[in-house]
């Protein structure tokens, strides 16, 4: 049994810190949480004195890609390294990225099962994983790996992360049944272009229709998975949420139609901003995505601010892969430098709202009696400077399901057993 004592509380369901707290965790789980003096404990426990110290849930990010390094068509195709380079890059990233303090994360898309049962059996370290596998879309979507010269991606270069493309309602089904049938634990599919896609499929143009949407959204439901959609703006996105998708990833051009905030606030359907990515995109030397990135900007915000107005889950979720792991706590610094969220939101987004998003909140997310022990020690306070998760040597401590990932404390801050 461990004892984490001291610290000010941040318990990720919104309510106000608690200073001076103490929480128990038996085995994998949170036994007690509380104020020190009303939280009892028996002799013979580990007791972890984190005075003067932040304890938080484990941060969660919602849309990352864990396998993927970059956008090029090299790092798309697989072509750049051997598979089992790319392979141990991609263990070493889940290692650095739980390091942030990161215990659980959304892979939305180019990760397949074999990483998952390797962190499940403890071969190597990682956050919880809540794979997708590959993203759907139809031809000349964003699963389409055709090159500018129009030669076809070469083959199947990981038999486990099958193509995603698909045309027609029953082949869609057919698609997600794969995805399932491939360790899929959500369904990531794609409405309309986006920055980074090709010239003349942008964040306007749509990719399924009505039919090919509500098919896959219909059977991932049926299969019990929740679906992922990306969708910037246009017709693509109103059919999206039309269909019952369970998130939309990006969003930039919410605000453009009136009835679509309002939508997502009565469908229950969470929003994933992911505004690092286009941060990244902003400077893009590609000549088509630099204009759409900038474009989209004001109404990336303007769809925040309206959407947490109507009650819309606003969760954060980073896009990494294309632009640099492990920054991914760099979103919560964008949420509150520029979309003007306050700390407190940003870091419900990233914990307690964001375990709703994927269907976990029983397990994880807040630290509440009962829940998984995936919490986060910090040097300072997040919601004085949110800055301080980006900063490895200030994040001092990272448990994931009450076993200690990391332990950046002073030697001298452990004592053995109190009563
Ligand atoms: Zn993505």
């Amino acid at each position: 049994m461990k004892v984490l004592k001291g610290a000010t509380l941040i318990d990720g369901t919104g309510a106000s810190a608690l200073s001076d707290a103490t929480v128990v965790v038996d085995g994998d789980r949170i036994v007690d949480v509380g104020p020190s003096d009303a939280v009892r404990h028996g002799s013979g426990v580990e007791v972890i004195d984190l005075s003067g110290m932040t304890l938080l849930p484990g941060l969660i990010d919602c849309h990352d890609h864990l396998g993927h390094t970059g956008y090029g068509l090299m790092d798309r195709w697989e072509l750049d390294a051997p598979p089992s380079l790319r392979h141990l890059r991609t263990a070493q990233v889940l290692k650095d990225t739980l390091d942030m303090g990161y215990t659980a994360v959304r892979d939305a898309g180019g990760l397949d099962q074999g990483f998952k049962q390797a962190v499940d059996e403890g071969l190597i370290p990682g956050p919880r994983l809540m794979l997708s596998i590959s993203l759907i879309s139809p031809t000349g979507g964003l699963s389409d790996m055709r090159s500018p010269s129009g030669h076809c991606c070469p083959g199947p270069v990981n038999l486990s992360l099958p193509s995603g493309m698909a045309d027609g309602p029953d082949a869609v089904r057919a698609k997600v049944r794969e995805m399932v049938r491939m360790g899929a634990d959500v369904i990531k599919c794609a409405t309309t272009g986006g920055a980074s896609s090709r010239p003349g499929h942008g964040p306007f143009d749509r990719e399924f229709s009505r039919q090919e949407i509500q098919a896959l959204v219909d059977e991932a439901h049926d299969q019990g998975r929740r679906v992922m959609c990306h969708a910037l703006g246009g017709p693509g996105l109103r059919l999206a949420l039309e269909a019952g998708v369970d998130s939309i990833e990006h969003g930039t051009y919410l605000d453009e139609d009136p009835d679509l905030i309002p939508m997502m606030a009565e469908k229950g359907i969470s929003y994933v901003p992911t505004l690092l990515v286009y941060v990244y995109h902003r400077e893009n030397v590609l000549a088509h995505v630099k204009p759409r990135a900038r474009d989209l900007y004001p109404h990336h915000m303007e769809s925040i601010q309206k959407a947490l107005k109507a009650g819309v889950r606003v969760v954060a979720g980073t896009d990494a892969g294309g632009w640099g792991h492990p920054r991914n706590a760099g979103e919560l610094q964008c949420m509150v430098d520029e979309a003007g969220m306050t700390p407190m939101q940003v870091l419900m987004a990233a914990t307690g709202l964001a375990a709703q998003c994927l269907g976990m909140e029983k397990e994880i997310g807040t630290v509440e009696k009962g829940k998984l022990a995936d919490l986060v020690v910090v040097d300072g306070d997040p919601l004085q400077d949110i800055k301080v998760l980006l900063d490895k040597a200030r994040i001092k401590m990272v448990l994931k399901g009450g076993q200690v990932h990391a332990d950046r404390r002073a030697v001298t801050g452990v004592k053995a057993a109190a009563g």
